[in-house]
């Protein structure tokens, strides 16, 4: 069974780029008919929040991306203890004495060199004498894990195709802090493995993430790790997505801030985000489509590309009206002004462009309207037009018709004043759907008003 998960950090609040993600995880379980999981990344005590728990599970539901089970890291801890203590016996695993400025100072030294800044694997030389000595000293270690460089790091990217990296590259990286809390490294590599995790999909930040924790998963399936019957006991595959960037093209500050409150604010529809973040970055034409199962059928890791997805306010705002206007009435009803029922949903929909401004075009039906000086020509025509009115299945259909055979107008003439008189308005939502609307006794009363 396939099984995606969404893993934020609760640090701050979603944003388009971490939405972008969840929903293309949401989507990969929903297309095989699996499952998806939401990840609490909360090891870093000092900076989660509950609050920001609470607003990523607010915006996933106010998105529509339900998920079959969530998981917290900070009540897996056991876990990550057993795991260590695993990795540890294997010998994959050992003490580092460092300070901060010490590893510095080293990196500056390397970079200085023309070097990569890699961890030169000092603390593993130590001996059992000299580690007793720095305890002795107060100096508590952090850990890093023993990266294999023997070991060759490859997989096949969903996204990025066959990806190669020696390990001889990278540095051992620290998993666990002289404190004894964790780094973000293996626990993410155990939650995958006894959470079952099929398939990983995340941003293309994590690429030497993921080199690190192949060798991760394969330390730990070779220590015996993954013991529970639902655990995985293979790799998960791994796809990383490019970065979405703003319309100039640039990482921006403003994309990182940009999330569902925002979008609620301007009265952005979830479907139309949805619309736009499933293919953005795809070679499939952005749409407006507001049936999910489309996108989620048509979904494939085969269509995105490399480079990184333009994400433009602009294009996001031409979806939602286009969205808009396929809401059905159901979707929208207790958003909408009292006593505005399905013809008049009907009516306006094709104006909008946010299901907020419902409430003003409604106004044209319920009133009070303000009308437009008119000339004593339009006066005596509008006059007409009151005596011509008869109520029928299609009452304007029936006035224009007897207007234009009455008064030889057509074309503009013969409409603007008409919908002027009847709504206060030089344009507008369709005067045959407004009309019987607007009811008889109040267009005459509207007619007659003008004709003064
Ligand atoms: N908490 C990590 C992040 O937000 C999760 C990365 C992952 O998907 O493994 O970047």
């Amino acid at each position: 069974m396939t099984t995606t998960r969404f893993a934020p950090s609760p640090t701050g609040r979603l944003h388009v780029g971490n939405i972008r993600t969840a929903l293309h995880n949401w989507m990969l379980a929903k297309k095989a008919g699996g499952q998806f999981i939401l990840r609490i990344d909360d090891t870093d005590a000092e900076r989660s929040r509950e609050d920001y728990v609470d607003a990523i599970r607010a915006d996933l539901a106010w998105l529509g991306l339900d998920w079959d089970r969530e998981e917290r890291q900070s009540a897996r801890l056991d876990r990550y203890e057993a795991a260590f203590a695993a990795l540890r016996a294997a010998g994959r695993i050992y003490p580092c004495y460092e300070s901060a400025q010490e590893l510095e100072v080293k990196r500056k030294i390397a970079l200085g060199r023309g070097l990569p800044p890699i961890y030169d694997r000092a603390s593993l030389k130590l001996t059992e004498a000299d580690r007793a000595a720095k305890e002795a000293e107060g100096i508590a270690p952090h850990w890093r894990f023993l990266l294999d460089h023997a070991e060759p790091i490859q997989w096949e990217d969903g996204i990025r195709g066959t990806q190669k990296f020696d390990a001889a590259q990278l540095s051992d990286p620290v998993i666990r802090r002289a404190d004894g809390t964790w780094l973000y490294m293996m626990p993410s590599a155990v939650d995958d493995i006894d959470i079952g995790i099929t398939q990983v999909l995340r941003g293309e930040d994590h690429v030497s993430n993921t080199a690190v924790q192949i060798q991760i998963f394969t330390a730990l399936f070779a220590a015996g790790f993954a013991a529970a019957e639902s655990a995985a006991k293979t790799l998960p595959t791994f796809a990383h997505e490019a970065l979405l960037v703003g319309r100039e093209g640039k990482l921006s500050k403003r994309l990182g801030s940009l999330g569902c409150d925002a979008f609620r604010e301007r009265g952005i529809e979830p479907e139309a985000i949805i619309a736009l973040l499933a293919r953005l970055g795809t070679s499939q034409p952005v749409e407006p489509i507001a049936d999910r199962n489309l996108l989620i059928s048509s979904f494939d890791l085969a269509h995105f590309g490399r480079a990184p997805a333009k994400f433009d306010e602009e294009d996001l705002e031409r979806l939602n009206a286009a969205i808009v206007h396929q809401l059905p009435f159901a979707a929208v009803q207790h958003r909408l002004p009292g006593g505005m029922d399905e013809a008049g949903w009907h009516a306006i929909r094709p104006n909008l462009a946010h299901v907020g401004e419902a409430e003003s075009w409604w106004t044209l039906v319920t009133g009070p309207i303000v009308q437009p000086d008119f000339s004593s020509e339009d006066k005596a025509f509008l006059a007409e037009a009151a005596a011509l009115l008869a109520w029928g299945d299609n009452p304007w259909g029936a006035l224009t018709n007897a207007l234009k055979e009455a008064t030889g107008r057509k074309g503009k003439p013969l409409f603007l004043p008409l919908r002027q008189a009847l709504t206060g308005m030089d344009h507008g939502p369709d005067m045959g759907e407004l009309l019987p609307l607007i009811g008889e006794a109040e267009a005459r009363a509207r007619l007659a008003q003008a004709a003064r």
